[in-house]
């Protein structure tokens, strides 16, 4: 037993144990005979004097376990040597003025990594070690951060932004684009604070990019002899932003709608509003209708009740037995069958009305104009029967694929159109393509605009940027004004976008670590401080 608790005590011996209700404590001392001296590191063993120390290790099943350790100092026998005592080291176990052991240590500064701050210190109480939040903090804050590869190695980055709150506050990402990982985080996305950054990493011959003017200029007072490279994951969304720039002032063909189910409940080519539903006969076995269900239900618990009373039970045992009634029992005594109920349907003042209020909905006319109309026809029920009639209708039109008030065609957001025309001829669904082509040929401009798309992406697929210039003279030419504005930014740009169409780099493995970041960012509830978010970026980076 002992040796198990030793070799868990590493190189104390054991003197011994006792607990109680919430801590263990061990009474331990070292094997050796001696120590070396700190100062000249000469071997002594001439013991001065005895004392005891208290260090806080591992717990043992969620309970706090202490070493209390019979410590020694030595003197220090060498004539030459200015220290004269020095106390016992326990090198590899904790500090010397540590009040933790090392693996203890080790454990809370990881949760604080992984967990943050209050989740880290209510993992660790879970566990059975008393922290507060503020010194999970401070972990994090001391650790140090090595940097993840010495500058002499660093090739190629890729830059970033990311938002502290989008539209608002960003900080900057930057990756080693060969090694896969994070180099550094910074503050902002300010010029100053990037080219400071890129003049300290000289090494850098490669920097990928977006293609926002503040990294390019950096680029160039930072690193004026590095390759920019225009990011192509940002090319494309620059280019779909145009092409959602031109839609968006655009009058958009309607769309026919899709109904979420794609076929209507009713086979009734003309379905009445308040068709009732089919009566159980007519249904088909492969339908499981509520109606027949309950009716077969009850059936089951008349058949029961008719079964008692036959094996000569009275109805007042029955009724004790099943808890229904002894009226309902007589009743269920004298059916064949659960015989068809017919709910019959209340009139109400609306009734006259219905087609009206459908008539006035579909003119997208809103609920109050509709009740004032009514008031003006002589309708003088309230104003809640025609909401919820309006409301049921609507509902009815969306389950079944109806069109009592609801429009069959629909506007199509310019954001949907964008996509539309930027997609690949493969890309483009079966049900998009008929509208895909109406819009294309009833927008004036827009099948050029997908020419080009079409062009400017095979340019991309292909790593062929011989065609570049061509294609960014035929886009100036464009009637559309949006593209001539995309084309004369790559103009100015068009160094970094002929390298980001013909190499190999680009920002994607960023896009990876901008989400780890924002996944940090969020676990801390967007409280922490710029210091301790950068320190959980690259802690394992
Ligand atoms: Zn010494």
């Amino acid at each position: 037993m002992n040796e198990i608790v030793e070799s868990f005590l590493s190189d104390l011996k054991l003197l011994d144990v006792y607990r109680s209700d919430c801590l263990t404590v061990f009474r331990v001392a070292s094997h050796s005979t001696g120590n070396h001296c700190p100062k000249c590191g000469q071997w002594a063993h001439r013991v001065h004097s005895l004392y005891y120390r208290t260090v806080q290790d591992l717990p043992i099943g969620n309970k706090l376990m202490v070493l209390r350790i019979r410590s020694r100092k030595f003197f220090c026998d060498n004539a030459s040597c200015t220290q004269v005592i020095f106390t016992e080291r326990f090198t590899g176990l904790f500090a010397r003025s540590g009040r933790k052991t090392s693996r203890l240590n080790d454990l809370l500064t990881h949760l604080a990594f992984e967990l943050g701050g209050n989740p880290g210190a209510a993992m660790a109480r879970q566990m059975g070690i008393q922290v507060c939040r503020d010194t999970m903090l401070q972990r994090i804050r001391k650790s140090e951060h090595p940097e993840p590869t010495s500058p002499q190695e660093i090739r190629v980055i890729g830059i970033d932004d990311w938002a502290y709150r989008r539209g608002d506050r960003y900080g900057t990402l930057i990756c080693d684009l060969e090694q896969h990982r994070v180099i550094d985080v910074l503050p902002d996305r300010r010029v100053a604070t990037v080219a400071a950054w890129l003049i300290r990493h000289p090494t850098i011959q490669i920097v990928s990019r977006d293609r926002a003017g503040a990294y390019a200029q950096a680029i160039r007072q930072g690193l004026p002899h590095a390759q920019q490279v225009a990011d192509r994951w940002h090319l494309l969304k620059n280019l779909s932003e145009t092409v959602h720039r031109f839609l968006s002032r655009q009058r958009l063909p309607l769309r026919e709608k899709r109904s979420r189910v794609a076929h209507p409940a009713h086979d009734d080519p003309e379905p009445a509003p308040d068709a009732p539903s089919g009566t159980p006969d007519e249904t088909t076995q492969t339908t499981v209708n509520p109606k027949t269900m309950r009716r077969e239900i009850k059936w089951e618990r008349v058949q029961e009740v008719q079964q008692l009373h036959l094996s000569g039970m009275g109805k007042r045992e029955i009724a004790r037995r099943t808890g229904l009634s002894r009226q309902t029992i007589g009743k269920y005594l004298t059916w064949n069958e659960v015989p068809n109920t017919v709910r019959v349907k209340r009139t109400t003042v609306l009734d006259p009305y219905r087609e009206t209020v459908c008539e006035l909905a579909r003119q997208s006319m809103k609920g109050p104009k509709i009740l004032r109309h009514l008031r003006e026809m002589g309708y003088i029920g309230s104003r809640t029967t025609v909401a919820q009639y309006l409301a049921d209708t609507r509902k009815k039109d969306l389950q079944s694929g109806t069109c009592l008030i609801e429009q069959s065609r629909r506007r199509v957001s310019p954001r949907e159109a964008t996509v539309l025309v930027t997609q690949k001829e493969s890309e483009v669904k079966a049900s998009d393509r008929a509208y895909r082509d109406q819009l294309l040929r009833e927008v004036k401009g827009a099948q050029e605009l997908r020419d080009l798309c079409m062009s400017f992406r095979l340019l991309l697929d292909t790593h062929d940027r011989t065609p570049l210039c061509g294609w960014v003279e035929t886009a100036l030419q464009s009637q559309v004004q949006e593209m001539g504005s995309f084309a004369r930014g790559i103009q100015k740009d068009l160094d970094a976008v002929s390298s980001g169409i013909k190499g190999p780099w680009s920002n994607g493995q960023l896009e990876g670590q901008i989400n780890r970041l924002k996944m940090l960012k969020r676990q801390m509830f967007g409280r922490a401080g710029f210091d301790l978010l950068r320190a959980r970026v690259l802690h394992h980076a």
